[in-house]
């Protein structure tokens, strides 16, 4: 039998795998500290537990993660990791500093099968999901990596570094890299929850944020199991547009999604949604674009976070210029909205939304992956 990833297990599956080992629900407890609080993968190194249940654990279970293939840190401070997933297959995992906090963002697949026309990974084709060791393992190494950023630091002699509270780097994460997390439901659902237990990481409700293209099944199921805070690509103010965009659109409408949102406001542990919206010069900018978009979040409490487009190769698309996102968002702000225009971080290492592209073999057959550069 291969070795079982411990990493796989939320805690409700690692005290049933432990039951089946005949021991107690608190070992299970333990392990998980070891594991995920520690970073310790290797259980000679777990000294409360007793030898016989080492040695057993040695002989049939791993904490096995991704390899770091390739660690970029940009001029102001962002990190990218790019991570084997096997099958000459990468994801792309950021981190992105800021004053008062830390936010990792994550990838839930290898590529996406929806093809949001203006994505990058979405343009690459599908491969396929990843495990929740491969998903909480981003935040595992990451965390490590971190780190040992900071005691590098130290050992080069820095005043600073060692008065500075780095312990926990990671205040917030974000699935917003590659991959749609609630087409990968279940794996994100256990790696979910050990972002949030405490034998864990610990990460309050609010600092874990869910970003979806609108699969509304999965957003009612999300609500039930467990409401993290939200975030819901946009994109289109009228399903015409949206239709073309974000193709899921024409199997779950915006009239649908805007109700998905308002059931899901019953649980979520802030009292918004954070309605993306990616800025495409000509195509999504215009003023009468921000007007019906007023009208569509009419009845769902809501702040926007304005993404100017981040090019990448083979695209036809452009970004509009300052002036017209600052048209946009003053439209919206005049109508009350909370509007924020997100900065691009990680320029000079391509760590920005939507250009996360990994390496992925596609295994979907689809024909078109590039959109075609207009001459
Ligand atoms: N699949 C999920 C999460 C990953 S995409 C989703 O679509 O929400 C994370 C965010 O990056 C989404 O809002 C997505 O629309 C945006 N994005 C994708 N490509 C982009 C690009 N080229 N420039 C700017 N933002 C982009
Ligand atoms: Fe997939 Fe999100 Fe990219 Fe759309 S924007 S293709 S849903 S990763």
């Amino acid at each position: 039998m291969p070795a079982q990833n411990l990493l796989d297990f939320d805690l409700a599956g690692l005290t049933g795998y432990f039951a089946g080992l005949g021991e107690k629900p608190f070992r299970a407890r333990q392990v998980m500290r070891w594991i995920h609080q520690a970073g310790v993968a290797d259980f000679s190194q777990m000294s409360d537990l007793a030898r016989t249940l080492r040695e057993k654990l040695a002989r049939e279970a791993t904490v096995t993660v991704p390899q770091i293939l390739t660690e970029q840190v940009a001029s102001d401070g962002t990190c990218k990791w790019l991570l084997d997933v096997g099958a000459a297959n990468g994801i792309e995992t950021v981190f992105i500093p800021e004053e008062t906090r830390g936010t990792l963002c994550i990838s839930s697949q290898v590529g996406c099968a929806l093809a949001c026309t203006f994505c990058s990974t979405g343009q690459q084709g599908f491969n396929r999901n990843l495990g929740t060791a491969e998903i909480i393992g981003q935040l595992w190494l990451a965390n490590r990596a971190l780190a040992q950023h900071h005691d590098g630091d130290r050992v080069a002699g820095s005043t600073t570094a060692s008065a500075a509270p780095c312990e926990r780097p990671i205040t917030n994460v974000v699935l917003m890299g590659m991959g749609e997390p609630l087409a990968n439901y279940d794996a994100v659902l256990a790696a979910l929850h050990l972002m949030l237990d405490d034998h864990a990481y610990g990460l309050s409700r609010r600092r874990v944020t869910v970003s979806t293209s609108g699969l509304v099944p999965a957003m009612d199921r999300l609500r039930e199991d467990c409401p993290v805070a939200l975030a819901v690509s946009l994109h289109a103010p009228n399903d015409p547009l949206r239709d073309e965009l974000v193709p899921i659109n024409r199997k779950y409408p915006l009239a649908e999604l805007m109700s998905a949102c308002q059931r899901y406001l019953e649980r979520a542990p802030r009292d918004f949604i954070t309605f993306e919206y990616i800025l495409l010069a000509g195509i999504n900018d215009q003023p009468a674009h921000a007007r019906e978009l007023i009208a569509l979040v009419r009845d769902v409490p809501c702040k926007f976070n304005l993404i100017p487009f981040n090019p990448f190769p083979g695209t036809g698309y452009r970004r509009p210029d300052s002036q017209a996102i600052q048209r946009f968002r003053d439209l919206l702000m005049q109508a009350g909205h909370v509007v924020t225009v997100r900065k691009t971080r990680g320029d000079d290492i391509d760590a920005a939304c939507g250009q996360l592209a990994g390496r992925v073999q596609d295994k979907t057959r689809r024909t078109v992956h590039r959109i075609e550069v207009s001459p």
